[in-house]
């Protein structure tokens, strides 16, 4: 039914190497790697071999071009990706505290990766896809929100499908357009794929059983609840829930795990798997982003997928 979907920010991603340190001090820093909540999502996707097309945009410079050559390199369709003259790609800095929590000085708003709208190509190109993803970044982002608004009601009413990551950092909240704009996304996903707490805002109760039960009440057919460390499970209407434990890596680098886990969990189903096998690839998805430096350079194929299960012993 054609490719997924996913719109938002493009950046790369430079990382402090010294816990404590910030940025206050000259220090060996390592990157670019190519980043962005949607672009790890859409990589992930690709090298399952899930059509998968991003729209957003790059800067005119190595930056842009390591993110482009990244996602042709995992088989995404690039051809909705803008590059602008003017401004350069994105970036995100990220440093580490002592205890391990990072730190993000994001250049986002002034750069390249907030310059996109709707185009005649992203109009073609929802006129082909089959299903949209949808960031929790993106409700923040005046260009990708508008793209999405307009791609939402073409892909369903060509009968595609949904799915939204909340991904709600504490920054996001502060602005006064994101609750209604979550609410919706809520309301038109047909699946759900929260991380803590997310489970119990999208529901708007306290408890997470009755979030899961009002939720699925709602009209989401699918919630893939991510756990961390803890695995990850999948509550659906008529079936029991279904539980997947995370597989015992040395943790090196978590972020993206998220991204992976989504990108891995929406391709499996699209490619017709069973919820038990998807969820099994997700969370090896996720917990093998975490075993390499970079947020999208653990992303795995099928075989690179297998060979990580296969190696941890691990029976769903
Ligand atoms: P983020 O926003 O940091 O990308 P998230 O909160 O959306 O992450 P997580 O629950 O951290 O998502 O990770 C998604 C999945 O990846 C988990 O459900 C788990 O299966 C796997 N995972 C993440 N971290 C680890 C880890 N340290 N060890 C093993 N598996 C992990």
């Amino acid at each position: 039914l054609g490719p997924t979907l996913c719109v938002g920010e493009i950046l790369v991603e430079i990382v402090a190497t010294t816990p404590g340190c910030g940025f206050r001090a000259p220090q060996p820093l390592i990157g670019p790697y190519p980043s962005g909540a949607p672009a790890i999502f859409m990589s992930q996707c690709g090298r399952l071999g899930g059509a998968a097309a991003l729209v957003g945009c790059v800067g005119d410079d190595d930056f842009g071009q390591l993110n482009l050559d990244r996602l042709r390199q995992d088989g995404v369709e690039t051809g909705a990706i803008g590059i602008d003259p003017e401004y350069p790609t994105g970036s995100a800095f990220v440093r580490y505290r002592p205890d391990g929590q990072r730190d993000f000085v994001f250049n986002l708003a002034k750069s390249a990766a907030a310059r996109f709208g709707w185009t005649a190509g992203t109009e073609a190109l929802c006129d082909r896809a089959g299903h949209l993803h949808v960031m929790g970044t993106a409700l923040a982002m005046a260009s990708a929100w508008e793209v999405i608004d307009r791609a939402l009601p073409r892909i369903k009413a060509r009968g595609g499908s949904v799915s939204f990551d909340p991904n709600l950092r504490k920054e996001l909240l502060r602005d006064p357009d994101i609750l209604p704009r979550f609410a919706r996304m809520v309301a038109e996903c047909d699946l759900l794929l929260p991380s803590g707490a997310e489970l119990q805002q999208a529901a708007g109760v306290e408890d997470a059983e009755a979030a899961v039960a009002a939720l699925l009440q709602g009209g989401v057919a699918e919630i893939a609840l991510k756990q961390g460390e803890a695995g990850a499970t999948v509550y659906r209407r008529d079936a029991p829930p279904v539980h997947s434990q995370a597989f015992a890596v040395e943790e090196i680098d978590p972020t993206g795990a998220g991204d992976c886990f989504g990108g891995a969990y929406v391709t499996c189903r699209r490619l017709g798997l069973p919820v038990a096998e998807a969820l099994t690839y997700a969370c090896a998805a996720g917990a093998r982003n975490v075993t390499r430096r970079g947020p999208m350079e653990g992303a795995g194929t099928r075989a690179e997928l297998d060979a990580f299960i296969a190696a941890t012993g691990y029976r769903a």
